[in-house]
């Protein structure tokens, strides 16, 4: 079939000694920009995403367009779907999976919950049981993320820090991945690498992310709701600039072993790591709106209220030595920095009229 030509094509990696890797989620905001890198470095790359609504499905179809138009084809379909998982595997040696998809957001979670458990934990499980049984088993990094950290005060977050008090679903979803993971890895020797994300932000990012909708509504000239934690403190995020992020994730797949088992069984052992990958610099919320308002040039209209207790952490910042220690990961994009490359591809994107309806 046409489709699998296309997979084929895709998957074939520019000299020997280079990854095929299967991009979950790849029509996402992460999973295009590390796309396109694994493809730039001669990586084959084959992408999966379901294409959900969760937010407007139009910016995932134009995210694909600019990954095909670099040689990228992505399958349309659910990382539940065993048999066509187990196809994927049989036609193509994944030497790695990059698994990017997921039910993402923390406050959809008291809309929607069930969708966390079908994305995040039955995905997961049919994700790593047809990696188990594949020959060769691909090595696995996923996205796990800083919100496992949950109540935990004790800052700056490191990865042996508690992460047993999460705060919403999602974070509850991520913090079983990452013990699903972990039996993976020791029952059947899978190697599995977990990053902690901290507030991706960028161009093609996230419309239900504070910096995007905040973007779209100053320039609506409609006000925007800033929270307030616990005793009138700022909330504040180490966000962290995509382009540092997909360093990260290259420098932990080029780092990950291979996995030691086959044919479902284990041979010996596996490695089983988990990182940070954050900025080390958390900037409050009111921060964040003064250098949007000044990269946009107009005042915001801004209601403080208190944070309702919808799953948000009152804040977020990562230590993220060990990452650095093991592939180097140093990140060099400041807040203001990269807002002014996400606002000029928002402008670009959207249009003059900036009303959140692609023109492209
Ligand atoms: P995103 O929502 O833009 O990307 C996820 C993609 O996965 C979407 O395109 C979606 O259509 C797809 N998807 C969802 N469920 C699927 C399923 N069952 N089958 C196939 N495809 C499915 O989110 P993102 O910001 O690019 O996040 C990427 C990963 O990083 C996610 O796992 C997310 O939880 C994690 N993460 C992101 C951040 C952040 O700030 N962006 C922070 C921490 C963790």
């Amino acid at each position: 079939a046409q489709w699998e030509k296309q997979v084929r094509l895709s998957a074939h990696p520019k000299r020997s000694e280079n990854k095929v890797v299967l991009v979950t989620g790849a029509a996402g905001f992460v999973g295009m920009h590390v796309s396109l890198a694994l493809k730039k470095r001669g990586d084959g790359v084959v992408g999966l995403d379901n294409f959900n609504n969760y937010y407007d499905p139009s910016l995932k179809r134009a995210r694909r367009k600019v990954v095909e138009s670099h040689g990228i084809f992505i399958v349309e379909g659910d990382i539940n779907d065993a048999a066509l998982l187990s196809k994927l595997f049989h036609m193509i040696s994944f030497t790695h999976v990059m698994h990017l998809a997921a039910q993402a957001g923390v406050r959809y979670a008291m809309k929607n919950p069930s969708s966390y458990v079908h994305s995040n934990i039955a995905g997961l499980v049919t994700l790593l049981e047809t990696c188990k049984s594949a020959e060769p088993q691909p090595a696995i990094v996923w996205a796990s993320s800083s919100s496992v950290y949950g109540l935990n005060t004790k800052v700056p977050f490191s990865e042996l820090d508690r992460t047993d008090r999460p705060a919403s679903l999602y974070a509850a979803t991520k913090k079983a991945g990452e013990e699903i993971t972990h039996t993976y890895n020791h029952i059947y020797g899978l190697s599995i690498t977990g990053l902690r994300f901290f507030t991706v932000y960028g161009p093609w990012g996230r419309p239900d992310m504070a910096y995007f909708s905040f973007t779209r509504d100053i320039l609506a000239g409609k006000p925007i709701t800033v929270y307030q934690g616990p005793k009138q403190i700022d909330l504040a995020r180490d966000f962290t600039y995509i382009d540092d992020i997909v360093k990260g994730c290259l420098g932990s797949l080029d780092t990950a072993k291979k996995s030691t088992g086959s044919g479902g069984k284990k041979k010996g052992h596996a490695q089983y790591r988990i990182f940070n990958l954050g900025n080390t610099s958390p900037v409050t919320v009111p921060n964040l709106v003064s250098i949007l308002e000044k990269l946009l040039k107009v005042k915001a209209k801004v209601n403080i209220v208190a944070m309702p207790g919808n799953g948000d952490v009152p804040f977020t910042h990562a230590n993220i030595s060990l990452a650095h220690k093991e592939f180097g990961y140093q990140p060099t994009t400041d807040l203001h920095a990269g807002l002014k490359k996400f606002v000029r591809w928002y402008l670009n994107f959207y249009g003059a009229s900036a009303d959140g309806v692609s023109r492209l």
